[in-house]
């Protein structure tokens, strides 16, 4: 099982993963980065079926699937 991380201040508001999210679950919020850029989350995690396509159309680098329980520790 993995979980998408979305690094916020990275995004730049291409809505790319909005568009190619098979599932339509990613939607830009309301708040903005600190680079004044709005951002994505998740709407319904649950409905997130992993298969890695936003992380993988973000230009940005903005969103990974670290495995659940993953740390920077490996
Ligand atoms: S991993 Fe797939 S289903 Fe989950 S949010 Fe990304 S594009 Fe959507
Ligand atoms: S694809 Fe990346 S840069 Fe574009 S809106 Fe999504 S998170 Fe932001």
């Amino acid at each position: 099982m993995f979980v998408v991380k979305i690094t916020s201040y990275l995004c730049k508001d291409c809505g790319y993963c909005v568009k190619f999210c098979p599932k339509h679950i990613l939607e830009i919020g309301t708040e903005r980065n600190s680079r004044g850029f709005f951002y994505p989350h998740l709407t319904d995690a649950s409905a997130c079926i992993s298969c890695a396509i936003c992380a993988s159309m973000c230009p940005e680098g903005a969103i990974e699937l670290p495995a659940e329980g993953e740390t920077d520790n490996g």
